[in-house]
């Protein structure tokens, strides 16, 4: 894994280097920089619905536009914000912005429903579910049209905080998704502990679903395996048409991937919404 990050040239953001490491220090004081001086956006990813091909989710991915480095990915920084405790920060500053957001687009009367990516750092912090319903009420946006998006090694940190965490959220009507299913190391029988809504597949399975069997097969007993347990099957990756034919041929529920578009600025993917009518 190391070795990878350092083959992609984001050595300077491996966690491993620890927080003595000046570069990473600098960069960690840019992001608090540009967290309080607008340094950050977010960018917004359709997930549409097999059964009728509308989209009425999306999911609010965030981009940070460093001034020297150009444009970091969110898997680099955010490793380093969850050790440096500045991804309490961070996520505030995210679903803040997504809920203003769906709010506007709520008032404008389009339909839809946002999903946002929270760490396993959030979940086990006693006082983020308490937080979040406060944000979902000063927004005036129904919880109902939020998701949380988790992966399964937040189950596994602290169970017991996160199930707390997880049941509050369900209490006042905010929905959960495991993402990246299928990659981590955790027991399935969390399915019948934890108040989950959707599994959603993670993009490595999907995009070899028509040239490798084994994936077909994982992919195929995910969304059976949803099904079973009443929920929703979600794909990523989705890249092209065979692949959205093969996941139709599955049951599977929602798609999302580049076969739509790319994770867009909330103006173009209002335009992307209108287009498609
Ligand atoms: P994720 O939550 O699994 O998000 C999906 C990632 O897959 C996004 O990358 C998206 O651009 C990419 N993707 C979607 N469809 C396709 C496709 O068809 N093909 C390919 N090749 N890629 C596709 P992105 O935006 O770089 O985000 C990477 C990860 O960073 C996310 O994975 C999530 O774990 C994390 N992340 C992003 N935004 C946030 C955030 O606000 N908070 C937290 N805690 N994590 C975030
Ligand atoms: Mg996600
Ligand atoms: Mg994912
Ligand atoms: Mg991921």
């Amino acid at each position: 894994y190391r070795a990878k990050r350092k083959a992609a040239g984001y050595a300077l953001f491996d966690p491993e280097l620890d927080q003595k490491d000046k570069r990473h220090l600098t960069l960690m004081s840019d992001l608090v920089e540009a967290i309080e001086r607008n340094g950050l956006s977010l960018h917004y990813h359709p997930r549409v619905d097999l059964s009728d091909d509308r989209c009425t989710h999306c999911e609010a991915l965030l981009r940070w536009q460093h001034p020297e480095h150009g444009m970091i990915p969110p898997d680099e920084f955010i490793v380093s914000a969850e050790l440096n405790n500045l991804i309490h920060q961070l996520t505030r500053w995210v679903l803040r912005t997504a809920l203003a957001q769906l709010k506007v687009w709520l008032d404008q009367g389009i339909d839809m429903n946002i999903s946002v990516n929270v760490s396993a750092r959030n979940l086990v912090d006693h006082r983020f579910a308490d937080d979040l319903n406060a944000m979902l009420l000063d927004h005036d946006v129904p919880a109902s049209r939020l998701e949380i998006e988790i992966t399964e090694s937040a189950l596994i940190v602290d169970p017991v905080r996160a199930l707390e965490s997880l049941e509050a959220m369900r209490a006042y009507g905010v929905s959960i998704a495991v993402d990246d299913f299928g990659t981590g190391y955790s027991s399935m029988s969390y399915l019948k502990r934890l108040p989950v809504h959707v599994l959603k597949i993670d993009k490595s399975f999907v995009q070899d679903l028509l040239r490798d069997e084994s994936d077909a097969t994982l992919v195929r007993s995910v969304i059976d395996l949803s099904h079973s347990f009443g929920l929703q099957a979600v794909a990523e990756g989705v890249e092209d048409a065979a692949t959205l034919e093969a996941l139709k041929a599955m049951n599977c529920d929602q798609a999302q991937g580049f076969h739509y578009c790319r994770p867009l600025p909330a103006a173009d993917f209002e335009v992307w919404l209108r287009l498609r009518g």
